[in-house]
């Protein structure tokens, strides 16, 4: 199949890698150009609102995916009565705001943090006395790896948070700030013709706002926490209409799931699937996007991702590691970027020293 993708970032390189055996071949649309994905597809180089742009790339496509959220919708609208496009528009103008997210879920019946609208100093401070402190003062759009987030904790925050944040487009959302055990992901997959499948529940560490490592799977997860993690996402994507990979990030908070969003999309905290499950999930998105059987997701041992921000250490030290899987996005190294990241794969009974020593690895560069 011919298959569009927007975004030409290291989730489409993934993707793109993902699609080719299968003998797919794949069109980009971006802005500009990127080396990751150089070689890996045919490029529309546009702004992702020019309509003229998305009408040349539809040209002889299948179906469309994107790889990220800040695609403009009413050109994607007028794409998808031409070429199908998934995960579902109203998928991704759902996700895309976390006051519709959160509406989302609370319908659903799943629990998220308390949350209030906010749209002046005013509402501000009224929905801070509703919900104690601290809290946590986000965009409702744009935000990602922590920005566009402020913590309230004293009366005087407010207008400081309203100073740095309060003229974002689109309004604002207050939350309680939950003191949560630990935040955990799921990553599910819903095929155009209906098919599901789940890989087991990750637990995320991040660093300064952005993910540094994952556990696959996240130790002592019951089957029970397991289960009503599938539930929600199984309803999600039902509800949505959904094809492709859908991720849920979750507060485990006593013996509960919290949501905290949803991600159209592949997601960082799945690289690991690559080397650590029988089918990835960049192979199961071109599966569900492609109305394919979907491949298994069972482990093929424990997996550890280690985010590589900013640099990337020497290959040769990350690949004497046994088990260690080293991926260079080839992207220019700049602070707080992400530019690669290591995966060790063990089997289930295999001790932890070479995670031990990727982390000491990445502490000393
Ligand atoms: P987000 O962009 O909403 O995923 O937020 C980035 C990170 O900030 C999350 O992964 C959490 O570590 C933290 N965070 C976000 N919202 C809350 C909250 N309501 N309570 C506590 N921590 C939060």
């Amino acid at each position: 199949m011919k298959i569009g993708v927007l975004g030409i970032g290291q989730l489409g390189m993934m993707v793109a890698l993902a699609a080719h055996p299968m003998g797919h071949r794949i069109r980009f649309l971006a802005p500009t150009e990127a080396e990751s994905t150089s070689g890996l597809g045919e490029l529309v180089l546009a702004e992702y609102d020019d309509v003229d742009a998305l009408r040349r790339f539809a040209d002889g496509l299948d179906v469309v995916t994107y790889e990220f959220e800040n695609v403009d919708l009413e050109a994607l609208k007028k794409l998808s009565s031409k070429v199908p496009v998934h995960p579902s528009i109203e998928a991704l103008s759902t996700s895309r705001d976390r006051l519709l997210e959160k509406n989302f879920f609370r319908e659903l019946g799943a629990k998220t943090p308390q949350y209030r609208e906010v749209n002046s100093l005013d509402e501000l401070n009224h929905a801070v006395k509703e919900l104690g402190y601290p809290t946590v003062l986000k965009t409702r759009r744009f935000g990602y790896d922590g920005k566009g987030q402020s913590v309230i904790r004293l009366p005087e925050d407010c207008a400081k948070a309203w100073k740095s944040t309060g003229d974002a487009d689109g309004g604002l959302i207050l939350e309680e700030f939950v003191s949560f055990e630990r935040e955990l992901s799921l990553i599910s997959v819903r095929s155009s013709t209906g098919e599901t499948a789940t890989y087991p529940l990750i637990e995320n560490h991040h660093v300064n706002g952005i993910l540094a490592k994952s556990i696959a799977p996240a130790p002592d997860v019951s089957e029970k926490l397991q289960n009503a993690a599938q539930h929600i996402a199984e309803q999600t994507m039902n509800r949505l209409d959904y094809a492709g990979v859908l991720t849920i990030e979750f507060f485990h908070v006593g013996d509960e799931l919290w949501v905290n969003e949803m991600a159209p999309r592949v997601h960082n905290s799945g690289h690991w699937t690559i080397e650590g499950a029988v089918t990835s999930q960049f192979e199961n998105h071109i599966r569900a996007v492609c109305g394919l059987p979907l491949g298994s997701t069972q482990l093929l041992g424990h997996s550890t991702m280690f985010n590589l921000v900013g640099k990337i250490p020497k290959a040769r030290k990350v690949l004497e590691v046994p088990g260690a899987h080293l991926h260079n996005y080839s992207k220019a190294p700049r602070p707080g970027r992400k530019i690669g990241h290591i995966t060790v794969t063990q089997k289930m009974d295999e001790d932890s020293r070479s995670c031990q020593r990727v982390s000491k690895l990445l502490e000393r560069d």
